[in-house]
């Protein structure tokens, strides 16, 4: 699962909308993070056992940029989910829409793969959320992926100050973190290939690039043919529960994001004595900072 996110290390004023909402239109959009090591380690996996790699975003249609980016690294399928009424999804609802996808998209699924935390909404909720609508275990914070061996697959999760060596049968879902891997770079002969795959929501854009088709139609089976057409999954292609989804299935209220920026306070310098080092130690006890 990867998910394309607002660049949050640029924020500014008008960053989100009256309803709580971001807005996307004031931020660049970029891929998330986690997500590149998430789709490193289901690609890594890959190379090591075979089999293969679907990649799914929730999102507007521009969302599609980052399935071509997955596409370009070595993803073998992707799959956009959007729809007007999947808008203002919280955590609650962005997991129950994303269980459903897969259980239609890859009904007989191994492994769930994502990142552990979205710079946007920064809860890390979707991944556990997914596991425990699809009924699978999960395992979050992975780090390394040391064996799968009949159907049980034993990673290494970071936990604060160690580490973790934890075996689970699969099917299950794993949260990946940063430390994980270096994603590989999208490779030049699957760019040349994948640069014009596309959505039918896209087909608008890219008509222009193929002035030898005269409408969308013919370019959509042109592209289908080819194995460049990005499906979408709509509600309609999902049986789900309407009051379970987007703004109207989201429990979750935002009422305010801001740029915090830490500044430097007072400075004071303490000679190297003993009551000095006392009356450091009272300072810091009366400001609350030690106990
Ligand atoms: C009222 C309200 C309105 C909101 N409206 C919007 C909105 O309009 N647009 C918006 O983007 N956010 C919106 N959000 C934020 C939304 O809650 C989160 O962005 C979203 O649910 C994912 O949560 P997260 O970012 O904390 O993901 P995390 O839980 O931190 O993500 C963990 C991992 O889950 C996977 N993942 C998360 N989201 C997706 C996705 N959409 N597709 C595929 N994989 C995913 C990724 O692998 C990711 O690394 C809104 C929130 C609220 C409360």
């Amino acid at each position: 699962m990867v998910k394309q996110v607002p660049d949050t290390k640029r924020i500014i004023g008008n960053a989100m909308k009256e309803d709580g909402t971001v807005n996307r239109s004031a931020l660049p959009a970029i891929f998330n993070p986690e997500d590149l090591h998430a789709l490193e380690l289901a690609l890594s996996l890959k190379d090591r056992y075979e089999g293969t790699v679907t990649v799914l975003t929730m999102g507007p249609p521009s969302a599609a940029e980052v399935l071509r980016e997955s596409l370009y690294r070595g993803a073998d399928k992707a799959f956009l989910i959007t729809d007007r009424k999947f808008a203002g999804a919280d955590t609650l609802a962005t997991s129950y829409t994303l269980a459903k996808a897969i259980r239609k998209i890859e009904p007989d699924f191994d492994l769930v793969v994502c990142g552990r935390q979205a710079i946007d909404g920064d809860t890390a909720q979707v991944g556990p959320q997914t596991a425990e609508k699809l009924g699978i275990p999960q395992i979050s914070y992975v780090e390394n992926i040391d064996k799968l061996e009949d159907g049980k697959i034993t990673t290494k999760r970071v936990i604060k100050n160690g580490a973790e060596w934890v075996r689970c049968p699969m099917p299950m879902l794993m949260t990946v973190v940063e430390s994980a891997n270096e994603p590989r770079p999208p490779r030049a002969k699957r760019l040349m290939k994948y640069k014009n795959a596309a959505t039918v929501l896209e087909l608008d854009n890219l008509l222009h690039k193929f002035p030898e088709f005269q409408d969308q139609e013919s370019l959509k089976n042109y592209l289908q043919k080819k194995g460049l057409l990005i499906p979408i999954i709509t509600v309609a292609d999902l049986k789900v529960e309407e009051e379970r989804i987007g703004l109207k299935g989201s429990p979750t209220r935002v009422k305010k994001i801001d740029s915090v920026v830490l500044a430097g306070g007072e400075l004071k310098i303490f000679e190297s004595s003993d009551e000095a080092v006392q009356e450091l130690i009272h300072e810091l006890v009366e400001d609350y900072i030690v106990s």
